[in-house]
Parts: C-alpha cells; sequence; structure tokens
C-alpha cells in the first residue's frame, strides 16, 4: 500500500475548539466548509458534536452532509440559498440561513413556508464581498420581522483584515456595524479565527472559528493563541528509494536542484496530486526520521526529493511528515507563497486515519 496518508487528531480538533470558546467567552459554530478545510467534515461535526454550540457550511449540499451522518446540531448556510428553491429543504432540516443580499430577502418575503426560519443578516461593513449594505439594513431587518417567516435573527458582518493585527480596518468595520445595528437587539457575530485569536475586544456572542480548529494560525507572525493551538492534520508518508549522487548532478523535472556535493537524496511517496504545493522549492523543510531537513528540486505529482545527506540514520522506508505537529503547515504555506487554508483544503487522493476519538 501507498505509504501517504493524513493522520486527524480529533482529541487535538477538541481543545482548539475549546480554546475559541475559552478566549471569547462566546457561543462558537465550527466552521467545518469545505469537508472541514479538507479534515473530513463528518468525522470532524461528529467529534465535536456533544459540546459544539453549532456548525457552518458554504452551501446546502454540505449541510445535508452533515444531517445525513445523523449530525443533529444547528447548522449554518454562510452565504444562505443560491435558489429559493432550497427554502423548503432548509425548513425540513432545520438549517440557519445567511441573508447577504436583497434578492434573498425578496425570495423570502414571497416563499411558503410552514415554519419559521432562523436567520442571519449579513451587513457589508467595508469587506466588499457579500452583505447587505449599511443603508439597507435596518429596513432589512423590519421586513424580515414583517415577513412573519422568521423565527430569529442574527446580526453578522466578516472581517477582510483581522489577520493584520495592527490594521485599523477591523475596528473601522466595528464601527460600521455598531452604527447599523444601532437600536435592534438580536444577538451578534463577528469573529472569524483572526478575529477571535488578535482582536479580543470585539464584541460577539457567536463566534465562527474555522483555521484555528485545525490548529493552523491565520497571522503571519508569532501570537499568543496561535502558540497554544494543537495542529490536527499530519500528512506523512515514507521513503521508497534512496540514491547517493556526486556533485553537480540534477535532480528531479527540469533540473531545478544540482547537487553541489556529494549528496544522499531520499524519494518521497508525496505529490502535488496529494495536494502538495507543487511550489514549495528547495530549502521547504520536511522532517524525515525525527530529523528536520528540506525539499530539493520540483515537486512532481507522486513523487518528491528530500535531503537525507545530513540525517544519516535516515533510509529506505523512513517516516517523512510533510507538515504536521513539527512542520507547521503555515510554514508550508509561507514556502509556497500561500495560506495554510489552502494547503488544507488542497488535500486530495491519500486516506485519512483518525485518533482520540
Ligand atoms: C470561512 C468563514 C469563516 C471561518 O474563517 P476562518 O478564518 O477560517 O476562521 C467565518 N465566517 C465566514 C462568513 C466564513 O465564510
Amino acid at each position: 500500500m501507498r505509504p501517504a496518508r493524513a493522520l486527524i487528531d480529533l482529541q487535538a480538533l477538541r481543545h482548539n475548539y475549546q480554546m475559541a470558546r475559552e478566549v471569547t467567552g462566546a457561543k462558537a459554530l465550527a466552521v467545518v466548509k469545505a469537508d472541514a478545510y479538507g479534515h473530513g467534515a463528518v468525522r470532524v461535526a461528529q467529534a465535536l458534536e456533544t459540546e459544539a454550540d453549532g456548525f457552518a457550511v458554504a452551501c446546502i449540499e454540505e449541510a445535508l452532509e452533515l444531517r445525513a451522518a445523523g449530525i443533529c446540531a444547528p447548522v449554518l448556510l454562510l452565504e444562505g440559498f443560491f435558489e429559493a428553491d432550497e427554502l423548503p429543504l432548509i425548513i425540513e432540516n432545520d438549517f440557519w440561513c445567511v441573508v447577504h443580499s436583497l434578492w434573498q430577502l425578496e425570495a423570502i418575503e414571497q416563499a411558503k413556508l410552514n415554519k419559521p426560519l432562523t436567520i442571519w443578516l449579513k451587513l457589508d461593513s467595508g469587506m466588499h464581498r457579500v452583505g447587505l449594505h449599511p443603508k439597507d439594513y435596518q429596513e432589512a431587518y423590519q421586513r424580515l420581522l414583517a415577513s412573519g417567516k422568521v423565527a430569529r435573527i442574527v446580526l453578522m458582518s466578516h472581517f477582510a483584515r483581522a489577520d493584520e493585527l495592527d490594521c485599523v480596518r477591523s475596528d473601522e468595520q466595528v464601527a460600521v456595524f455598531e452604527a447599523a445595528r444601532k437600536g435592534l437587539s438580536a444577538e451578534v457575530s463577528l469573529r472569524n479565527s483572526p478575529s477571535v485569536m488578535g482582536w479580543p475586544n470585539v464584541g460577539s456572542d457567536w463566534v465562527r472559528p474555522g483555521i484555528m480548529l485545525y490548529g493552523a494560525t491565520p497571522f503571519g507572525e508569532d501570537q499568543a493563541v496561535a502558540a497554544r493551538l494543537q495542529p490536527v492534520m499530519t500528512l506523512e508518508s515514507k521513503v521508497i528509494c534512496v540514491r547517493e549522487l556526486p556533485a553537480g548532478e540534477p535532480v528531479g523535472y527540469g533540473a531545478r536542484f544540482i547537487t553541489p556535493k556529494p549528496m544522499r537524496i531520499g524519494v518521497v511517496a508525496m505529490g502535488y496530486a496529494d495536494g502538495y504545493p507543487r511550489h514549495a522549492p528547495t530549502g521547504t523543510p520536511v522532517l524525515v526520521a525525527g530529523q528536520r531537513s528540506q525539499l530539493l528540486g520540483r515537486v512532481s505529482m507522486d513523487m518528491l526529493c528530500i535531503d537525507l545527506t545530513d540525517v544519516p540514520h535516515a533510509g529506505l522506508g523512513s517516516t517523512v511528515e510533510l507538515w504536521g505537529k513539527n512542520i507547521l503547515a503555515s510554514d508550508i504555506a509561507v514556502a509556497a507563497e500561500t495560506i495554510p487554508y489552502q494547503i488544507f483544503c488542497n488535500l486530495r487522493r491519500v486516506p485519512r486515519l483518525y485518533c482520540g476519538d
């Protein structure tokens, strides 16, 4: 059997979820969209179900997958419905639903519903992606109430730059939100992971942690809460071939690495078809047989090469950690000029093995 696999530590996941609660004192929807950022939405939701206040996903297909697996907790659709004909299913499954646009509000007004909805009314407080314009916010709230189709409304918005700890934009967004919701007595939800971790003064009855649940930091710098997160996913494989090369020999596609001296090279069963980033350059850290080493040359589809020159005890069959508790996914993200979110979401082909249930 090919030795590439992703180990998912559910105990670490629960630890990280509790941290989101602990540092905010708020209720927390565990964000499990995109197959729980590559960790497996059903297993992640099952592992959190007894403690989680609810879950959040990107679309009804993801929400239905949770219900089909027996998850009864609240599930929020972060973008609401994409078409009005999803509304009966939303009602039937008790999904909570974001309203981010006037067309969604109109669809609710026109729908025939046999039960009232729980709506999270989204304001565009400055990110300018989705969300109602501040001038429409109060009226939308009143129209939802007047429709008689809504049992409960939570007021929400989303930060564009909370991962930049000394940027004033988040404070500006909070000010826009506070002005827009003036006089409305409803619960509030503003905080994603970077805001949960780095913005302690933002009020939020509900928080929406995603990346922090999986133990990765959204920040480009050291941060106190980030230091206490536990990585959940370990991507590992084994050395399947070892070769000794003299100086001046090319390694891999395009001869992107040429041995500057005699070197011992290990070939690892892991490639970009597994989600390891092809853009990770020579020098990207790996752990082999418990010791840090580095990637050499181009990442192939199914294999990559690492340096064993200074790891004499490593050889054929040695275990390699591509990311996990020793090599942080966020460090791989930096090397590959992306973010840990994408590193995790790109995971595919490798079997996921769960522990800590
Ligand atoms: C994805 C998402 C989150 C979670 O973001 P993280 O940065 O992963 O914590 C929270 N809220 C909304 C609206 C989202 O789309």
